[in-house]
């Protein structure tokens, strides 16, 4: 039997699960004491109202021989990827065709799946720390990429250079695990770069609705020239909460073409329609809903409600002078392990003294060893609970 044996090189899922056992153990000595996840990667607020009646009603219109619907279009249905369309131009001012955007069951598949497009013998560059889909799925078709490493030199937000000689880039704006976000000038240099390379450039647009700001980029393509070198990758997991009800869509522009003239888009469309059978209805009735203006409306209001969770974090952290980044217009808060300590010790350290469960940055590549990531996505009670036991046990130690 011959397997992929770049499967070998992948590590166990050891952070995760790493985590998971030394919080059981830590719970089992301390029954009575509230073990917060400040670690939580998913979202905890459920649907909007809106969106479960829109899936309620197709579930229903499923129930009849009038209007039952089997397979649908493999890139998605024309109303859910022209809605998408509509929301590109009134919220970015950003124009697209309706075949430019295509459906999926989100963007972890997408990640994945794309590569699918390019010649296996394609160089790719990412950010260490990063989000480990990219890194795994690379190493799987047995790819070592090269790592432009976010360090404190350069604020975390690495820039393009002369030793980034990949095909392929991977950019995560706002950025999985450090929270950080490139501006506009910034996005732009990437842009250029990529361009002038022949480089395309995989921008993962999955935090995106965290942006708050209208000055700051919230599509790749609000930048001059992107649409002729990235492909945005989309999803409604934590802008709407569909981490479990699953869809996503990524925009591949007509413009990208290769040298020799073919389209990206016509092979992205062509690998979905034979690999993959679509989103189920239900669930593109409810993601249409999103894009409402009562749907948008809910969106917002979880989304502030993530925002004011990880402004506290903020708060509490300035008020223990620890060092971090991110944390605005994101999720997530990149914290630098107090007291020399690496990121396991750090982990044991919040674990035993406050019930606090972090993620160590280990887990997202060498740069990470003294960072960990604290999330706003638990509830407001416990994220405050957790802020309080910091602050206590800042005094308790003076
Ligand atoms: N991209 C990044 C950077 C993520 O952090 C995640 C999920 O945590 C995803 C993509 C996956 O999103 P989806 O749920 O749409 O597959």
């Amino acid at each position: 039997m011959q397997i992929n044996r770049h499967f070998l090189q992948l590590s166990e899922n050891y952070l995760f699960s790493e985590v998971a056992k030394r919080t059981r153990t830590f719970q089992a000595q301390h029954p009575d004491l509230t073990v917060i996840k400040l670690s939580i990667g998913d979202v905890s607020l459920p649907l909007p109202a809106v969106v479960v009646q829109a899936m309620r009603r197709a579930c229903s219109e499923m129930g009849h021989r009038q209007t039952f619907r089997g397979y649908g279009p493999e890139i998605g249905y024309p109303w859910l990827r022209r809605t998408i369309v509509d929301f590109y131009r009134t919220q970015y001012g950003v124009k697209l065709d309706d075949d430019e955007v295509i459906v999926s069951d989100g963007a972890k598949s997408d990640l994945s799946n794309l590569l699918d497009i390019f010649d296996t013998k394609v160089t790719v560059a990412m950010c260490d720390p990063v989000y480990p889909v990219y890194l795994d799925t690379n190493l799987m078709l047995g790819r070592q990429p090269q790592f432009f490493r976010a360090t404190v030199a350069n604020n975390f937000l690495p820039m393009p250079s002369a030793e980034i000689t990949a095909d392929i880039i991977y950019l995560c704006n706002p950025a999985n695990p450090t929270g950080v976000y490139y501006n506009r000038a910034q996005l732009k240099q990437w842009v250029d770069f990529a361009r002038a390379h022949g480089s395309v450039i995989l921008y993962d647009a999955a935090y995106a609705c965290f942006i708050n700001d209208p000055s700051l980029p919230r599509s790749i393509y609000e930048i001059e020239g992107a649409r002729e070198c990235a492909l945005e990758i989309c999803s409604l997991s934590k802008m709407a909460g569909f981490t479990g009800v699953r869809c996503g869509y990524t925009v591949v522009p007509k413009n990208l073409v290769t040298t020799d003239g073919i389209s990206l888009n016509r092979l992205w469309q062509r690998r979905q329609s034979t690999k993959f059978n679509g989103v189920s209805y239900i669930v593109q009735r409810g993601a249409e809903t999103v894009f409402s203006a009562e749907g948008l409306a809910a969106v917002e209001r979880n989304l502030a409600y993530y925002r004011r969770n990880v402004k506290l974090i903020r708060r509490t952290l300035d008020q223990l002078k620890w060092s971090y980044v991110g944390g605005k217009h994101s999720p997530y808060v990149w914290v630098r392990c107090p007291g020399m300590r690496n990121a396991w010790e750090c982990f044991d350290f919040l674990l035993q003294e406050t019930g606090i469960v972090c993620t160590p940055g280990i887990g997202f590549g060498t740069a990470g060893e003294n960072y960990i990531r604290l999330t706003g996505f638990n509830s407001y009670a416990n994220t405050r609970l957790a802020c309080q036991r910091l602050l206590a046990l800042a005094q308790k130690k003076h």
